[in-house]
């Protein structure tokens, strides 16, 4: 049975979600920042809108232009210049795509990218540019997205992307999942979401009710870049789901001037554990138009590894990977040759 959700009462994290701002002014203010970054910020908003929740800014050091947080999420001219080898669909996403919405580029793994909508608006994102209007597996494009993984029974997994699925209300997910009950070869559900972290109230009952009562493993892959990001209200968000019996990693993305020092990584991949998160991935930067200023060069990221190595158990650290269009899985980035990377 599926627990219906009265559609009279709107749950919290939805008011959590309208009330997020929107506005680059506001930004500002509310975090104490200085005026004068008002002009580059509303240029680059024009392009891809600031989006950030309350418990996400409530965790923004007030006055900090410099805090690890703000700079995911503010917006900076330095996206409007161009540089080469940086383009809009860096990831080949747009011709992996087998039906609307449905990305088929690994084995066994399908990725439908359930919305176009997100809770948090990251700046260094690969899919801002992304056509979602026309990608997107919106409601009536679900029966293509279920007779794709229906006819191709090397499928093990679908992962929910977007965008961000847990933007999505439970009823529309409890149906996406009940629809895969009639999909025998599919014994895995993976949802890539950045929700429990910038709005933890989204883990309620009506979602662990859902998780609950599918047959299905849960894979949940958050996607957390500092530790400062994991307040406690995340932790218990955590706990809740690990209680559902949901395996919980963390992707990170390497992102220069939040996270790209051995000290800052290490302190992720502590707090990550203390909510009972393991880390999976560290991303490269995908080289996307507006997010050059975010990336790290890949002799400094493998060092940073190395680095990470020599001071945490194995399974806090992450794997490096950099996303490649038409490989067949995520690359593997290695040392390259001994003292290559600057600790
Ligand atoms: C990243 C990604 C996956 C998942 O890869 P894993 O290595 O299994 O985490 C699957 N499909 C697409 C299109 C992806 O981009
Ligand atoms: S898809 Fe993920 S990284 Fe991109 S804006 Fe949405 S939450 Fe941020």
């Amino acid at each position: 049975m599926i627990h219906r959700t009265d559609p009279a009462r709107q749950a919290p994290w939805r008011a959590e979600l309208a009330a997020a701002v929107n506005d680059p002014g506001e930004l500002l203010r509310v975090l104490g920042l200085p005026e004068d970054l008002l002009a580059s910020a509303r240029r680059a908003h024009e392009r891809f809108p600031v989006r950030v929740p309350p418990a996400y800014l409530a965790r923004i050091v007030r006055g900090d232009p410099g805090d690890p947080l703000l700079r995911q999420v503010l917006p900076l001219d330095l996206e409007e210049a161009a540089h080469p080898g940086f383009s809009k669909d860096p990831v080949g996403d747009l011709a992996a795509q087998v039906a609307p919405g449905v990305l088929h580029k690994y084995e066994g793994r399908v990725l439908l990218t359930a919305t176009g909508a997100c809770a948090v608006h990251c700046r260094y994102c690969f899919r801002r540019h992304f056509p979602y209007a026309e990608a997107n597996a919106s409601r009536d494009r679900w029966r293509s997205a279920l007779a794709h993984l229906a006819a191709d029974a090397s499928l093990r997994e679908v992962i929910l992307s977007g965008g961000d699925p847990l933007t999505l209300s439970d009823d529309r997910l409890a149906d996406l999942v009940e629809a895969l009950r009639d999909v025998p070869h599919i014994k895995r559900l993976r949802l890539h979401t950045r929700v429990p972290v910038v709005i933890p109230s989204r883990v309620d009952d009506a979602l662990l009710g859902w998780l609950a009562e599918t047959p299905l493993a849960v894979v949940m892959v958050l996607h957390t870049n500092h530790a400062q990001e994991i307040d406690e209200a995340v932790v218990r968000a955590c706990a809740r789901l690990r209680k559902a019996q949901v395996t919980l990693l963390n992707q990170a993305v390497l992102l220069a001037g939040v996270n790209d020092d051995a000290d800052a990584l290490a302190a992720l991949s502590e707090r990550l554990f203390e909510a009972g998160v393991l880390p999976y991935y560290l991303h490269m930067l995908d080289r996307v138009e507006g997010a050059a200023h975010f990336a790290v060069d890949e002799a400094r990221a493998a060092g940073l590894m190395e680095t990470l190595r020599d001071r945490l158990p194995g399974y806090l650290v992450p794997r490096l990977v950099r996303e490649e269009a038409g490989a067949a899985a995520k690359v593997p980035v290695a040392a390259v040759g001994a003292g290559a990377g600057c600790r």
